[in-house]
């Protein structure tokens, strides 16, 4: 991919990347009053939502156009650069005449090629391919969908572009609003090693105590940046209530965190150690995966009378594993009782959950 540094507003975003503000711009006093705080406590990108997707109708679904104006109020005001979601051809050419600095794609639109190639065309059509758009991950977790969403801009010669993880949807309970499945934005800056990864911790957490761990395992994982939903009055917000923190709180979060701008740690044992936690937490997630596959199948052999021990197909995959573990430079052995380990407690999940 060929990609361009990222310059909104004739400045060059260095990491790391802050974008802050309301989940939408609701009035114009709520905007300016939020604006002011943030662009007092640093922040120099002003995110906010025009047209919100909202998942029932009847919910509040952005104030629309008129708010692009005070978004540009917004910026003269306080100088900082703006940014809004985009979803149509529609939004992109009113979010660009308002001087819009920075579009952002969000989640349920990055998934949906017809969009993604109308908003490209749109932004060819205006001449406008030099400015910034940042792609949120889709909602579903398809690490092929989001790259083939920026692709599709690449291609039609937008290359000031960014990835914005916001966490995935899946089925089940969990502390998360949206899945952060880390493995999936660590492939993507594996195989785009020059895309910025923003995070977004607003919309992955949910809720406003999940805010700082995340962003600090974002930082510490060595994305650009972040972006932040900040309310002057987040209880009263319209939308997003629970997740959004005053400009102070964020103030001080943004204080506390430990930003990685060393290119090479002095101290190497601290890096790896991070990346080995993160690993496992990527491994105890995927074995968590392996357990509920094999709690299904416990539910299918129970259902045809099938006994839970099958010898043979447990051979299978000790013999496959264990030859593709050698070719990775892996011990035998050490394959053998990983997986007797393995199946040992996939059975008893097996046994236990059919009582
Ligand atoms: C947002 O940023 O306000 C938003 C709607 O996010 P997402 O597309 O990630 O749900
Ligand atoms: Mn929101």
């Amino acid at each position: 991919m060929q990609l361009l540094p990222l310059e909104a507003g004739g400045r060059r975003l260095t990491s790391p990347i802050i974008m802050a503000g309301p989940c939408s711009a609701e009035t114009p006093d709520r905007l300016f009053d939020t604006a002011s705080a943030l662009s007092q406590v640093g922040v120099g990108i002003l995110r906010a939502g025009i047209w919100k997707p909202r998942t029932s109708p009847g919910c509040f679904e952005g104030v629309g156009e008129p708010a692009l104006v005070w978004m540009r109020q917004a910026k003269e005001l306080t100088g900082m650069l703006t940014a809004v979601e985009v979803a149509t051809p529609r939004h992109v050419e009113a979010a660009l005449s308002a001087g819009t600095d920075i579009l952002w794609i969000g989640a349920r639109t990055s998934g949906n090629p017809f969009a993604v190639q109308e908003i490209a065309d749109e932004m060819v059509r205006l001449g406008a391919t030099d400015v910034p758009v940042f792609v949120k991950n889709p909602l579903n977790p398809d690490l092929g969908l989001w790259i083939g969403a920026l692709q599709r801009l690449e291609n039609s010669g937008i290359r000031r572009l960014a990835a914005i993880h916001r966490g995935f949807s899946i089925y089940g309970e969990s502390i998360y609003r949206n899945e952060p499945l880390w493995r999936i934005p660590l492939e993507l800056r594996r195989r785009l090693p020059d895309l910025p990864i923003i995070c977004d911790p607003s919309h992955i957490g949910g809720k406003r105590q999940l805010i700082e761990p995340i962003a600090q395992k974002a930082m510490d994982i060595g994305f650009d940046g972040l972006i932040i939903e900040s309310h002057c009055e987040p209880d009263n917000a319209w939308s997003d209530a629970a997740q959004q923190i005053t400009p102070d709180t964020l103030s001080e979060i943004l204080g506390r965190l430990r930003y990685r701008d060393t290119p090479v740690a002095p101290d190497g044992i601290e890096e790896l150690r991070k990346q080995i936690d993160s690993i496992d937490a990527e491994l105890l997630d995927v074995l968590a995966r392996r357990m509920e596959v094999s709690r299904q199948i416990g539910e299918y052999k129970r259902a045809h009378s099938m006994p839970v021990v099958q010898p043979g197909r447990y051979s299978d995959i000790v013999a496959s594993r264990v030859k593709d573990a050698e070719r990775l430079g892996m011990n035998p052995e050490f394959m053998r009782s990983l997986l007797s380990a393995i199946h040992e407690e996939s059975v008893r999940q097996q046994l236990e959950n059919g009582e």
